[in-house]
């Protein structure tokens, strides 16, 4: 029996049960951790679906390249689990090593994405992963760690795509833990098509089941709908796996109840419940009504229990239903953190952005280091109109320059998909360059500010980079502005009130962006002591409840004057704003009034010359 996969020369099924048998059993006798990851090439059946199998082939090629080139001898291995699964095997490795190995393998696969010959959009650019990583106790198998890291896997998959989580085990698990394991034990046949902890179908169950429904019903007209639970992860932290379990066993318990009308029931993922109705018992209103039903708050916290609600419309019933399944996905994450109980239908519209999403991931490193990113300009004055400093603000330059594609187009999908801060780093440094080469000129006093994404501080070391950066091109720090979003302050208050407190102290001077536009309270502003504060452009431009605004703006401007701050006005685009915003005490001024964001050698030219 062969052990190699034909496709991309990695170890199969057989090979895994091999030699990644071996690398357990070693681990066991060792008393040293072993860990193993599920990866799963996100949309993968969409885009084998659109664009056909030898696109599809390709990707596979180019994601087990990425693996083979990270194997290690008894260290790291890899192997083709079937379609689109790969499973990564390691032993020794720490968590943090292996959290180093998951990066590699995430970066690596978006270097490998699919070149255009192809197909006009990518047909892959991530892959999501799931580990478990633990020291082994005598008598585990390699299925226990697969059902495992098969989950978790899933429950990354259900947050976002390119993601990796990994759960450690610890060094005394049983398999008691996990009831689903004990039983798959005693009852294979059973256990492959349900799940344990609801009886409902499991994910494979409800495929098959589906399918079946449709084959023999060629005349019938069926939707497919997919609940997810809004943010069940903090349910389950907050908690426990306990009363999550309580939450799911209640879901299912309703969708048993016959309510709804179903043909088919499935937990198909963690916290995902799918179900197929027949079109002529389909009626919105019972679903919501039935859903609205378990919405509530969980009795002595603040967790309000809410579901959103995908739906797909079959139209191709020979379809693979795990598209079908992706497809409800798609609606689901269409929608933006919704608070309520919403019902929303796919349609191709939303298939097409995650397209273009996807160009953009998969295009943006070599971009970057192609230099397709630059910064505009934009200026900043003060009340007498002079120049006192600028916005850096970027651009991706397209097709040697013909296209200038605003950040609006990318910045969102890069901070989804965790790129977000090597976009981040670059500008902020091409803005110190800047500053380096104005030395000696007119030029040589102003600011620039910067922008910092949410995620930023998870991958980089913001002070220190800033530092780094001020250090590197003999800058004053309080030339560089970092500016935060008052929505990225907010997120996490505390870390954020020691991560401003500490660039302060370095002579860094912070600003708040948009601010106006969260719905934090005047309050913040006496805990983040930062030192600029710019008003939120749409709050400035606003025509509408005039007088409102004016006693808001009034308030804020005042506030940021008892605690020493600047203020900034942004988006001012006519000469009766800068009046009146100058009356009311705003200190500088941003917006078309003066200009628009420019490239810096026109920036340079209006600038320099004077
Ligand atoms: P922002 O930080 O609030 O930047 C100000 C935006 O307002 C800019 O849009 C600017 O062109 C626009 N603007 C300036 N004056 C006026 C005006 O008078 N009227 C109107 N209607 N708009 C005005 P832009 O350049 O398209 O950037 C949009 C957003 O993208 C930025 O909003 C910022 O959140 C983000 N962004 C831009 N560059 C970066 C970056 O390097 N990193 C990160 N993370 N985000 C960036
Ligand atoms: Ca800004
Ligand atoms: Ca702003």
């Amino acid at each position: 029996m062969t052990e190699t996969d034909q496709l991309t020369g990695l170890a199969n099924r057989f090979g895994l049960n091999h030699h990644g048998g071996d690398m357990l059993a070693d681990c066991i006798r060792g008393k040293k951790p072993v860990s193993l990851g599920v990866l799963d090439i996100d949309y993968f059946k969409l885009y084998n679906d659109n664009y056909g199998h030898q696109g599809g082939d390709e990707c596979i090629k180019r994601v087990a390249n990425v693996l083979r080139d990270l194997q290690e001898p008894g260290r790291v291995f890899a192997a083709r689990y079937g379609g689109d699964e790969f499973i990564v095997m390691t032993s020794g490795m720490n968590q943090d090593e292996l959290e180093g190995l998951a990066d590699s393998i995430r970066n690596g696969v978006i270097d490998a994405a699919i070149p255009h010959a192809y197909s006009k959009a990518l047909p892959v650019a991530t892959v999501s992963q799931g580990h478990c990583v633990g020291v082994p106790n005598e008598g585990d198998s390699l299925s226990t760690y697969l059902s495992i890291a098969d989950k978790v896997m899933y429950e990354v998959k259900n947050g976002a795509r390119n993601g990796y989580r990994i759960r450690n085990l610890g060094s005394s698990h049983s398999q008691e833990e996990d009831p689903a394991l004990s039983r798959g034990l005693e009852d294979v046949e059973w256990s492959t098509y349900h799940d344990y902890l609801t009886q409902l179908l499991n994910r494979e169950g409800f495929f098959r089941e589906v399918a079946s429904i449709l084959h023999d019903n060629p005349d019938k007209d069926y939707y497919l709908v997919r609940s997810n639970i809004k943010d069940f992860k903090l349910a389950n932290q907050f908690f426990g796996y306990d009363k999550g379990n309580e939450i799911l066993v209640e879901t299912a318990e309703m969708l048993k109840s016959g309510r709804i009308k179903t043909e088919a029931v499935g937990r198909i993922s963690g916290d995902h419940f799918a179900f197929l109705i027949d079109s002529d018992n389909y009626d919105e209103q019972v679903l919501r009504d039935a859903f609205l039903k378990q919405s509530r708050t969980i009795e002595g916290t603040k967790y309000i229990l809410q579901y959103h609600l995908g739906v797909y419309r079959i139209e191709d019933k020979s379809m693979d239903v795990s598209i079908m399944c992706d497809r409800a996905n798609i609606a689901i994450n269409s929608m933006h953190n919704e608070s309520e109980l919403v019902v929303s239908y796919y349609n191709d519209t939303m298939m097409e952005n995650i397209l273009r999403e996807n160009v953009v991931i998969s295009e943006f490193e070599d971009a970057l280091q192609a230099g397709h990113f630059r910064i505009f300009l934009q200026p900043i004055v003060d009340r007498d109109q002079e120049l006192v400093g600028a916005e850096a603000l970027v651009r991706w330059m397209r097709d040697n320059g013909e296209t200038v594609v605003s950040p609006a187009e990318f910045i969102g999908v890069l901070e989804k998909s965790g790129l977000i801060h090597k976009l981040d780093e670059y500008v902020w440094e091409e803005a110190a360059k800047l500053l380096q080469s104005w030395k000696g000129t007119v030029l040589e006093h102003i600011f620039v500010s910067v922008n910092i994404s949410l995620q930023d501080d998870n991958y980089l070391d913001i002070e220190r980079v800033f530092s780094g950066l001020t250090e590197k091109y003999g800058i004053a720090p309080a030339q560089l502005n970092p500016e935060f979003t008052e929505t990225t302050l907010i997120s996490d208050t505390r870390r954020h009130i020691g991560l401003v407190s500490s660039l302060k102290e370095r002579g860094f001077h912070v600003e708040i962006d948009d601010f106006g536009s969260g719905y934090s309270s005047l309050n913040v502003l006496n805990d983040i002591r930062a030192d600029v504060l710019k008003l939120d452009k749409n709050f400035v431009g606003k025509t509408e409840n005039r007088d409102r605004n004016m006693s808001i703006l009034t308030n804020i401007i005042e506030m940021s004057k008892t605690l020493e701050m600047k203020v900034v006005a942004e988006g001012v685009e006519t000469q009766a704003q800068f009046r009146t915003l100058s009356e009311m005490g705003c200190d500088m001024f941003q917006g078309f009034y003066f200009s628009k964001p420019i490239p810096p050698n026109e920036f340079e030219s209006k600038y320099l010359a004077k």
